[in-house]
């Protein structure tokens, strides 16, 4: 382990409530908004039920004003509007691949920008939902890595992803009719987006409760699927907090090359990560760990490196994705042959894994996997500046 690890979490964490002004109840957990109200005069006694009623409001209609609550006496909603707002980010612009993905850009407070991208499938409908503005690790593959400013999403900011895509697709059930999963148009979430989930910790377990709350979205959290660059020392509690999917952004058979992809790897190498791993899929009682394998020309696509990985994994309930690099302005590497992919795929498969290759979703318009960077934060790093980085000397 290096103790000069390019590791860093100085990120800013904008305060719920600004000092004037007032708070916005979307991201508020259940017990955080019971606590709000009792704080603003709704009597205790009251609390548990307002609570229930507003959430079913709020989470299952996709109402955003008090005055539409109208099993609620009408000078009680004049006073929650005068203590609390229901805002969700503000869609910038939707583009609409070819494949039918579509790309949302939203503005968040400070006038940051966040992408967040829906994938249609036959049997799904997931939404890659971001959890910061940028990212502090700086993966040498992945554009977002490249965005040097960083903020982390507040609660509301990550489920209001979900509720913005839900406004978009036209999915807010009549009370008491919501669809089952399996038919829902937005039925599976991904924290694949932008930014580092576990580093940003509490916003996303707390967004993540409101999304699984089955009074409200009703997320099942096996359709719920965290996505981490390798944070060791979270990976318990996410088990514990949160208890969704988890998917684990290898990438690498040995610390060496680890180490140049996913900088994160020299505080935390892969013999530690492993360990963390292993008892993941019992303590959040999940079924499979996804190991996210993304594959790089001539840098860790060989029979060497396949064969290694299912050494490697042994004894973890897993499958390996392996998804083809995705190019961006300015990018170090090339993705790999479609040959080389078929036959790393196919010794995993042999070895006993499931080997989905990931079909590459809205590459036209930039929404395809690790090609996330929003537009006002254009400012990029030479490519000099990220093979350095990144340790590639040619
Ligand atoms: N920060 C988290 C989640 C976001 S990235 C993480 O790293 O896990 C989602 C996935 O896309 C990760 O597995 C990431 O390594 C991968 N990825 C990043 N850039 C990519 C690229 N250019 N092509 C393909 N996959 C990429
Ligand atoms: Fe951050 Fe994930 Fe990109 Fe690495 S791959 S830079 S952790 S978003």
């Amino acid at each position: 382990m290096s103790a000069s690890a390019p590791i860093t979490q100085d990120v800013l964490t904008i305060p719920r409530k600004a000092p004037e002004g007032p708070m916005n109840i979307v991201g508020l957990t259940r017990p955080a908004l019971r606590d709000a109200l009792i704080a603003t005069g709704t009597p205790e006694k009251q609390a548990k039920m307002r609570v229930g009623q507003i959430w079913q409001w709020i989470y299952e209609k996709g109402v955003r004003d008090f005055a539409l609550m109208t099993n609620l006496a009408k000078g009680y909603r004049a006073e929650l509007a005068e203590h609390f707002v229901i805002e969700v980010p503000e869609v910038v612009s939707r583009t609409v691949s070819a494949d039918g993905t579509r790309k949302y850009l939203v503005r968040i407070a400070g006038g940051h920008e966040v992408e967040v991208v829906y994938i249609p499938e036959s049997d799904r409908g997931t939404l890659c939902v971001s959890s910061q503005v940028g990212c502090t690790l700086t993966c040498s593959f992945c554009h977002t890595g490249t965005q040097k400013l960083v903020r982390n999403l507040t609660a509301g900011e990550i489920v209001g992803q979900i509720m913005i895509a839900r406004d978009d697709l036209g999915e807010w059930p009549e009370l008491g009719r919501a669809p089952k999963n399996e038919t829902r148009l937005l039925s599976n979430v991904v924290l694949m987006g932008m930014g580092e989930p576990l580093y940003n910790f509490d916003n996303v377990r707390d967004a993540m409760k409101i999304a699984m709350d089955n009074e409200g979205i009703s997320l099942s959290r096996r359709r719920i699927t965290l996505s981490t660059s390798g944070v060791v020392p979270e990976i318990a509690k996410t088990a514990r907090e949160i208890g969704c999917m988890l998917a684990v952004s290898f990438h690498a058979t040995t610390d060496e090359v680890r180490d140049k992809l996913v900088p994160i790897n020299k505080r935390w190498p892969i013999k530690e990560l492993l360990e963390a791993l292993k008892s993941y899929p019992k303590a959040s009682n999940s079924e499979r760990i996804t190991f996210e394998y993304v594959m790089l020309k001539g840098v860790n696509d060989s029979d060497e490196d396949a064969r290694r990985l299912v050494q490697l994994i042994k004894g973890i309930p897993a499958k390996i994705n392996l998804i083809p690099f995705n190019e961006w302005p300015g990018a170090p590497y090339a993705r790999s042959d479609w040959e080389r992919i078929e036959k790393f795929a196919d010794i995993v498969y042999k070895a006993g894994y499931a080997s989905p290759i990931r079909t590459p979703r809205g590459e036209d318009i930039m929404a395809a996997c690790g090609q996330l960077k929003s537009a006002t934060e254009r400012a990029r790093k030479s490519r000099a500046q990220i093979a350095a980085e990144a340790g590639i000397t040619d």
